[in-house]
């Protein structure tokens, strides 16, 4: 009884980080080159800003598609790797993929990981330069949820859990793309038990200052899924740090609320909460720390891993008052099968 309760305790709040071989193969996987060329197409003038809706959005997600693709994702969507809507009388789509899990019970159990992949368009008039590239915003997510994919994919012993990956139209517009998933959820929200969603990876001159080598979680005591990243960062000797009004303040400016407000434990994780060029025309492909990137998504993708292969799942805080209705989301859904 007592060894039993003593496992028990030791696996609730235990988290698998470690560097396994196999583990590193993956991540020294992930590809600078690879992420420059990604986003120096997405971010390229010729998709105008991936404004929702436009025919750049679109060409966008089927650039996202073929990715997923070549990285041997299994497309979930309706139509694909895509769930179609329309907006406005346009299609537009989420681009949705599996990497499926390998153990025989977790594999039932989803993590996310999400960005989104549209941007504010083009300015109608004016001088000069008249398109926001929106490569840090979010083309810096998008590509390195594309990289994710790829580095998971070569391991030879897949994740225990199933990933999801998963990039949104609509953001800037008010989270539309992640909303329309919450409503009609391919994968149940009750098996999805966390979504990892990244934006602003891409720059280091955060306006406040140098951000090398280190990310913030936003609502980072939120969930365990902050101290997962902190201990992955351990293990990477990579920072992962708490602003001190910003990381909470940020928590409902991207996608990541959407899942949360149903109760799944959901961060957004960025490198500058602000930085220069944001929203604006010079937010260009030419900017981005790539060499940062590399060490960022290697932080991402050993935490998603230690969030697939734990026995745990990780929980709403109980003591944070400020996760108190994502934990009473959560303990809903759940009553509710839904
Ligand atoms: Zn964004």
């Amino acid at each position: 009884m007592i060894a039993a309760l003593a496992f028990v305790i030791a696996s609730a709040t235990s988290w698998d980080v470690r560097v396994t071989a196999d583990r590193s193969m993956a991540l020294s996987s992930i590809s600078e080159s690879r992420m420059r060329g990604n986003l120096s197409f997405l971010a390229s003038d010729l998709l105008e800003g991936r404004a929702t809706p436009s025919p750049g959005l679109d060409i966008a997600a089927t650039f996202i598609a073929s990715q997923f693709r070549a990285a041997g994702l299994k497309p979930l969507g309706d139509d694909d790797f895509f769930q179609t809507t329309t907006y406005r009388e346009a299609r537009v789509r989420n681009v949705i993929g599996l990497l499926e899990g390998s153990d025989p019970t977790l594999k039932n159990q989803y993590i996310f990981v999400t960005a989104h992949y549209d941007h504010l368009g083009k300015k109608s008039s004016g001088e000069g330069d008249l398109i926001f590239n929106g490569a840090c915003d979010d083309g810096s997510g998008t590509v390195s949820v594309i990289e994710i994919a790829h580095a998971l994919s070569q391991m030879k012993v897949k994740p225990k859990r199933s990933i999801v990956f998963l990039t949104f139209w609509g953001e800037e517009r008010g989270l539309l793309g992640s909303r329309y998933y919450g409503k009609n959820p391919i994968i149940p929200i009750r098996k999805t038990i966390a979504d990892v969603n990244i934006e602003q990876v891409g720059r280091t001159d955060d306006s406040e200052g140098p951000r090398v080598n280190a990310v913030s979680i936003t609502g980072e005591d939120y969930s365990d899924v902050g101290k997962v990243f902190k201990m992955a960062g351990k293990q990477l000797k990579t920072g992962v740090e708490k602003h001190p009004h910003l990381s909470d303040w940020y928590f409902g400016a991207s996608d990541n609320q959407a899942l949360a407000d149903l109760g799944v434990p959901a961060h957004t994780v960025c490198t500058a909460f602000q930085f220069p060029d944001y929203h604006r025309v010079g937010d260009e492909w030419q900017k981005i720390d790539y060499a940062n990137m590399v060490k960022v998504n290697k932080l991402i993708a050993l935490s998603v891993l230690a969030l697939a292969d734990s026995q745990s799942e990780p929980e709403w805080s109980k003591d944070n008052p400020k996760a108190a209705k994502y934990r009473k989301a959560k303990a809903d859904r759940i009553a509710s099968n839904g």
